[in-house]
């Protein structure tokens, strides 16, 4: 029987008699074996019985259950999303390799590509993939990995997966980083990605307590990452999986909810005498509308838009705002708003940095989270007239 979305969220996967509905944390960091050639066994299998790094009983929980949602044969779960991303990289790329990324990328995946990977003698080639053929014509013999953020962060550009997917040769890896559209409204793996990566920080955690991240894709794929988290010590601890598995059971209706609202909101924002312009990849009008209607199931909980007056009028804004707090993150049950001008110029260490921060002066970047729209639009509005 193939389970919807909603069901597999919440379905008790434990059987047997009189087992816990609650997974239980397993804190413990070894284990006994009962003869030596077991306990080589167990470190040779990889065992999540054997040491926490290597595994542990509730971390592998939390994978399947994020893998079972990406229709993924295998995953994995790690202390961030950034411990996810810099995991998978390192197990990909090599010296000598090319890689193509899209653009308008996550700033520390940025940073981390164009500084240390490439002193490690990767080259990578940023390039617009909004348009599919742009990631086409890069491709060279060495090129192993296509690595794309959709929607984007922070001015939720969105790329044609399948497109792309269809135009790679054999060899070529996809990885897309999907944290804006959580697998509540996209299924990457359907599309032809090869890897698909979250920050569970946003919206798979969903309620701004637990750091995390996680991958999903084909075993072998997944046998090589697992052995670089390994070596790297990335692996998510009990209690953070405990909570990713919570948060996760109510992923469905936060997320559909936050999309409404969201939706919403970017509809009233359009129309505002204060606002210069609103990206949101659910409007007709937004340059992603027709790839995103077809490639997700709803239009995610973030909106960006622009305020008149640039950077000063966008700090004014935010300033003024009463209900909404200006915090960074995003996926929450509360809705938060920041400046990504502000905080990408920080992004130490590339050449791209200021480039890709110049354009977002004015830039408000808002994660919507579980309140009622009409409390929230009122103190949208009452601080864009204040700015
Ligand atoms: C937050 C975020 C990350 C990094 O995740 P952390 O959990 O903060 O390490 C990566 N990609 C995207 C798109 C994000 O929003």
């Amino acid at each position: 029987m193939t389970l919807g979305f909603d069901t597999q969220l919440v379905r008790i996967r434990a059987s047997g008699d009189n087992q816990p509905l609650s997974e239980p944390i397993v804190l413990a960091t070894t284990y006994s074996a009962p003869s030596a050639v077991r306990h080589r066994e167990l470190f040779q299998e990889g065992a999540t019985t054997f040491y926490q790094r290597v595994g542990n009983p509730t971390a592998a929980a939390a994978a399947r259950l994020i893998a079972d949602l990406e229709g993924a044969e295998d995953g994995l779960v790690f202390g961030s999303g950034m411990g996810a991303i810099s995991t998978a990289l390192l197990a990909t790329l090599r010296a000598g390799d090319h890689a193509i990324v899209s653009r308008e990328v996550f700033a520390q995946t940025r940073t981390l590509l164009d500084t240390t990977l490439r002193d490690y003698g990767v080259e990578t080639e940023f390039v617009d993939a909004r348009v599919a053929e742009n990631v086409t014509s890069a491709i060279r013999p060495n090129t192993r990995l296509v690595y794309v953020e959709t929607p984007s962060n922070p001015l939720l550009h969105i790329v044609d997966i399948a497109a792309i997917a269809r135009s790679l040769t054999p060899g070529i890896e996809l990885y897309v980083d999907g944290t804006f559209g959580s697998p509540a409204l996209q299924s990457p793996l359907a599309l032809g990605a090869t890897l698909s990566i979250h920050s569970a920080t946003k919206f798979l955690g969903g309620h701004s307590d637990l750091l995390g991240g996680v991958v999903s894709g084909r075993r072998e794929l997944i046998a090589r990452i697992r052995h670089m988290q390994f070596l790297l010590g990335t692996l998510l601890d009990p209690h953070a999986a405990w909570l990713l598995m919570r948060g996760v059971r109510t992923l469905g209706v936060r997320v559909r909810r936050q999309a409404e609202s969201a939706l919403a909101l970017a509809r009233k924002l359009v129309p505002h005498p204060n606002v210069q312009s609103v990206s949101y990849p659910y409007l007709e009008a937004d340059a992603g509308y027709a790839i995103a209607s077809r490639q997700m199931r709803g239009g995610g909980g973030v909106v960006s838009f622009t305020v008149k007056g640039g950077t000063a009028a966008a700090r004014r804004f935010a300033d003024a705002l009463q209900l909404i707090p200006i915090a960074t993150s995003l996926g929450g049950v509360e809705t938060i708003v920041e400046l990504p001008y502000d905080l990408d110029f920080l992004s130490e260490g590339t050449d791209g940095g200021n480039d890709v921060a110049a354009p977002l002066g004015g830039t408000i970047r808002m994660s919507v989270g579980l309140e009622d729209v009409s409390d929230l639009w009122a103190d949208l509005d009452q601080a864009l007239r204040t700015a």
